[in-house]
């Protein structure tokens, strides 16, 4: 997977801009920086220099970085140009480098690199996309965490700690006539306990890293009229930050992604649920369900206007039974109640305004409950997670369950202790000290290009 060869990419965004930076990493870049810079810069110091191409014409001027292996981003020597961020001149310049040497890099290709130099785990290099993708503050300071190595660092104490218990156990199973006094000593079942311990500390940490980064999705469900596009803009208007819009016609799906508390949320406004024989309509509703299967929550809207009998309701049915709602009575303005929460769980119901905005607060705070958000002030002591490393803890720990198991009534040691190897290599896979190469691949083709 690792290539000798020289990489180049602009690392700033397409478009016009004060600047425009090249990144360039390689073994050796000697023969390039002669042809681009006329000489080899001086390391770790930000130098001027004209940038030149095959034929020694001037194509811009900029500041020059020069840091030389291993002590660079990815271990490499790495050189940033840092030109004029106008799309001619910077492409030039890439053009001028590509025949200077270099060939184009992936996306993600300098972060991989500084993944293969060990300059980074991979939980850090996954951060640094996060850090890029993150769309609210408090989930890019959560991937800061990351990359700071706050993630890393829990997981390598937890293997740890299972390698010292392996050990322990290897040891006793070599000397099988003191087994039983050895491990009452070696207290392998307090032991036990207290990694599961760590290990449910780390998993709770990373799933509300992981909300934060990848938000909850919610769909606005109920028969047409009730209000679903009022209250998804009553939602959006209290909240400054609209962070994506994707744009529908009426018939189709909307989605905002708004954000509530510092964790994303992203709702879908659907068409109205009914039986109809419209083509086009029936393309709607078929969307509808698919985002209900879709969402972790639905918000069911009724009309509290409307004098009809509650039980028959024909949304109902579209709603898989163990899919988390909120049922919102919609419209009290027009009946002169107060706003007000009922039940509670999966049956709460929430009486609310979508006109006036009353009652919108509650459902707001109902909404960071289901979606089992714990952290107001967000980002303080939680770090990036991604599904994959929070599979990875989830295996970790049901093979955790297991070795328990085989010291309850008699210790089978090993049993116990095959158990404790398959939760260090789980563990293991999320920093990528155990990653097969098609994972690495997945990882690094949705990075940008340049990083
Ligand atoms: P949708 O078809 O479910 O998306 O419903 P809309 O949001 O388009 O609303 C249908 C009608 O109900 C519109 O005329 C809205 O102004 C009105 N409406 C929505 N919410 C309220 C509310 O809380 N109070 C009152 N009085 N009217 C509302
Ligand atoms: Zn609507």
């Amino acid at each position: 997977m690792v290539s000798p060869d020289i990489i180049a990419a602009i690392a700033t965004p397409p478009g016009r801009g004060g600047i425009g930076v090249i990144r360039i990493s390689g073994k050796n870049l000697v023969n390039l920086a002669e042809v681009i810079l006329g000489k080899l810069p001086k390391p770790r110091y930000a130098s001027l220099s004209q940038f030149l191409d095959a034929k020694g014409q001037i194509i811009d001027q900029g500041l020059v970085l020069y840091f030389p292996g291993p002590h660079s981003y990815t271990g490499e020597d790495v050189l940033e140009l840092h030109g004029h961020g106008g799309p001619a001149v910077i492409n030039l310049l890439l053009k001028s480098c590509l025949g200077a040497g270099a060939r184009l890099a992936q996306p993600g290709e300098f972060t991989l690199r500084a993944y293969l130099n060990n300059k980074i785990d991979l939980i850090q290099a996954e951060s640094v996309a996060a850090i890029i993708e993150a769309s609210t503050h408090e989930a890019a300071r959560c991937a800061v965490n990351s990359l700071q190595g706050h993630f890393s660092a829990r997981i390598e104490a937890l293997v740890s700690l299972l390698i010292t218990m392996r050990m322990l156990i290897e040891a006793t199973l070599d000397f099988p006539e003191d087994e039983i006094d050895n491990l009452k000593t070696l207290q392998i079942r307090e032991r036990l306990d207290h990694i599961v311990t760590q290990l449910e500390q780390t998993l709770s940490a990373a799933r509300q890293g992981n909300l934060l980064q990848e938000g909850i999705q919610i769909v606005l469900a109920g028969a047409p009229n009730v209000g679903k596009s009022s209250l998804l803009n009553q939602l959006v208007e209290e909240d400054a930050a609209i962070v994506t819009e994707v744009p529908g016609t009426t018939r189709d799906t909307i989605q905002r992604t708004i954000t509530i508390g510092g964790m994303p949320v992203h709702i879908v406004d659907t068409a109205g649920l009914r039986e109809t024989s419209d083509i086009v309509e029936q393309k709607g509703i078929e969307r509808t369900l698919a985002a209900i299967k879709r969402a972790n929550l639905v918000l069911r809207l009724l009309d509290s206007s409307e004098h009809r009998p509650v039980a028959p309701d024909p949304i109902q049915q579209y709603i898989p039974a163990d899919k988390p709602r909120i049922t919102v009575c919609n419209k009290i303005d027009l009946m002169n109640e107060d706003p007000k929460m009922e039940g509670e769980g999966h049956n709460s119901i929430i009486h609310l305004s979508a006109k006036t905005g009353a009652g919108i607060e509650l459902l707001r705070q109902k909404i960071l409950d289901m979606a089992g958000w714990q952290f107001n002030h967000a980002g303080e002591g939680i770090f990036m997670a991604r599904q994959r490393h929070l599979e990875a803890l989830t295996q970790a720990k049901a093979h955790l369950v297991n070795a328990h198991e085989y010291t309850d009534t008699e210790y089978q040691l090993e049993l116990l202790a095959e158990e404790l190897k398959l939760a260090q290599y789980a563990l293991s896979a999320i920093t990528g000290q155990f990653t097969a190469d098609d994972l690495l691949g997945e990882i690094f083709s949705h990075f940008c290009i340049g990083k």
